[in-house]
């Protein structure tokens, strides 16, 4: 029987899930969220990655914090979801939200300099100028490298200018609100940042973080990806002779384009797909869906934004600063062409991720991070609508020899092990008998083999509780159990089944 040996801190810490699943596996998009809600500061981003400073088991016996808030991890996504769910529209590719308008600052210097409708920048400048909050948090560049964003934590009018336009690489803005909060001492505070970092704050917010009361409101930016910020310089340098410090200016349009004091590169899109990060392929929010107001760009119209006001609060500040003369608006039904490529881009992102990640949990087994809607729907589908009935349960007297011949006859890669009783007693997979060498296939039992770590679930139980319970146990399949005669096997559902649920809803 194989023992699963695991110590009491590496179940109770969620630090070591962590780096296993999302740091260590290229998961991490470097937003600080982690480092901002760490009770014992043991985490610290520097170059492109998270580091844990000191031990932090030493300090706690148990701490689910930086895993569960950790924006790429499964936690807590129905509770955050909740945040925006009262809003009247729910729409299969937006999510939920009140209004779409599209909108543009009435400064038209500002418009100029943000290369769109400029309508962040000038909401965080009206909401610091008239009190609404007390900071924001932006990402400005650093001066010496202006592709690198620099998150920062504005103070006044100025700081907002100076951070208008987008980067298109991480910015560690929820670690910027950590630092607004204890180290500027804020307590009305506006964010701004891609669907993952209002993902994260959302998560804070679910899991009633102390630092969470100081958020006035976040405003999410539209997203298709970020890159990996060494590895594109790095490609620029050998592709295009172009050094870090030569760049001026970074922006995307149909292209990426690269300004230098002499010079306007601009390289296909389809070039540098590489270079996004991982996290990017198989994340299905295009439009911030948990933000308080989403805004993106309105293309074929230029200087123009589009802005999905989601929650009363969004619906409260927007119209202040349309009131006071700041914030043009236009309405989007008169513009069919801007909703429909947002629809179709929001869908067309979607499908993308699940299909990517069908293939990674094909490749790794591993099943990354399902977002939201995605939850959502797991959560209104019954098991028993899913499963796979008449198992074959295999006796755990026969040989592995003759286990190879059953999988070949009959095609599923995992089976349960019953005894002489029929009743369940573990798994053998076909990964587990392949490992025992071939002259010992006649005289090893299944039995003994056996992976003895049976997770049940019932048919009237959701789609979702199949997926949390795999994600708790680190498996990849679970067996429905009947509830009146919990000995009986029903069915079984594995990640795959999930996945090909969720790819024939989108
Ligand atoms: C990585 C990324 C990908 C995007 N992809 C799309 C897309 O595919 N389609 C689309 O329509 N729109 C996309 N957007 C949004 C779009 O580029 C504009 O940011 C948005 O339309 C707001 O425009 P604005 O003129 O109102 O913003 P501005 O007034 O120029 O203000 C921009 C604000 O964004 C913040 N910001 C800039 N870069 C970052 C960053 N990396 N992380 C967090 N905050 C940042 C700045 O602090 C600033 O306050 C993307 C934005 C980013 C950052
Ligand atoms: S103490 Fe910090 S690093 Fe350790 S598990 Fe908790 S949040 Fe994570
Ligand atoms: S919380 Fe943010 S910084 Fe921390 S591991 Fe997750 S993505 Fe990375
Ligand atoms: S595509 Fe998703 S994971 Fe990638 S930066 Fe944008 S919001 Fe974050």
């Amino acid at each position: 029987m194989r023992v699963i040996v695991e110590s009491k801190n590496d179940a109770l810490i969620a630090y070591n899930v962590l780096e296993k699943r999302i740091i260590n596996s290229g998961f991490c998009t470097l937003c600080g969220a982690c480092e901002a809600a760490c009770p014992t500061s043991a985490l610290h981003i520097t170059g492109e990655k998270v580091h844990r400073l000191h031990d932090c088991s030493k300090d706690l016996d148990l701490c689910p914090i930086c895993y569960e808030i950790c924006p790429h991890s499964e936690a807590l996504l129905l509770r955050s979801l909740s945040f925006v769910a009262d809003a009247p529209i729910k729409n299969e590719a937006l999510g939920y939200y009140r209004k779409i308008v599209l909108a543009q600052a009435v400064d038209s210097k500002l418009r100029e300099q943000s290369h769109g409708g400029a309508v962040v920048t000038s909401l965080l400048k009206y909401g610091i100028e008239t009190k609404v909050f007390d900071s924001a948090i932006v990402s400005q560049t650093e001066p010496e490298n202006p592709a690198k964003p620099k998150p920062s934590v504005a103070l006044v009018p100025d700081d907002i200018l100076s951070a208008i336009g987008s980067k298109f690489f991480p910015s560690s803005v929820a670690k910027a609100y950590g630092s607004a909060v204890y180290g500027h001492g804020k307590t009305d505070i506006a964010f701004v940042g891609v669907p993952c970092h209002v993902l994260a704050l959302r998560k804070m917010e679910a899991w009633q973080h102390k630092i969470i009361d100081n958020l006035k409101i976040t405003i999410g930016l539209f997203c298709f990806g970020t890159f990996s910020l060494g590895s594109m310089l790095e490609y620029i340098k050998k592709t295009y002779k172009i050094s870090p410090s030569d760049i001026k200016q970074m922006r995307l349009s149909s292209k990426f384009v690269i300004q230098t004091k002499s010079d306007v590169i601009q390289i296909p899109l389809s070039e540098i797909k590489d270079h996004i990060l991982p996290s990017c392929r198989t994340c299905t929010d295009f439009t911030s869906e948990l933000a308080d107001i989403s805004v993106g760009g309105a293309y074929p119209l230029k200087d123009w934004s589009t802005v999905i006001i989601r929650t009363r609060a969004g619906e409260d500040f927007f119209y202040k600063a349309v009131e006071n003369g700041i914030i043009n608006t236009w309405v989007i039904e008169q513009e069919p062409k801007v909703f429909e490529r947002i629809v179709v881009a929001a869908m067309q992102k979607r499908r993308e991720a699940l299909k990517e990640a069908k293939e990674m949990e094909e490749v790794y087994g591993y099943l990354p991070v399902l977002l939201l809607r995605e939850t959502d729907a797991l959560a209104h589908i019954k098991i028993e609508e899913i499963m796979t009935k008449n198992i074959k349960p295999v006796p755990q007297d026969i040989t592995v020899s003759q286990f190879l011949d059953f999988v070949a006859k009959h095609h599923h890669i995992a089976y349960p092990i019953v005894n002489e009783n029929s009743e369940p007693i573990g798994w053998i997979t076909l990964e587990e008998a392949s490992k025992v060498e071939k002259q010992m296939r006649n005289v090893t039992l299944v039995g003994q083999i056996a992976i003895r770590k049976l997770v049940a679930v019932y048919p009237e139980e959701t789609a979702l509780d199949a997926f949390k319970r795999m994600s708790e146990h680190e498996i990849g399949r679970v067996l429905v159990f009947d509830r009146v005669n919990p000995k009986k096997i029903l069915g079984i559902v594995t990640k795959t089944d999930l996945m090909h649920t969720l790819t024939k809803q989108y």
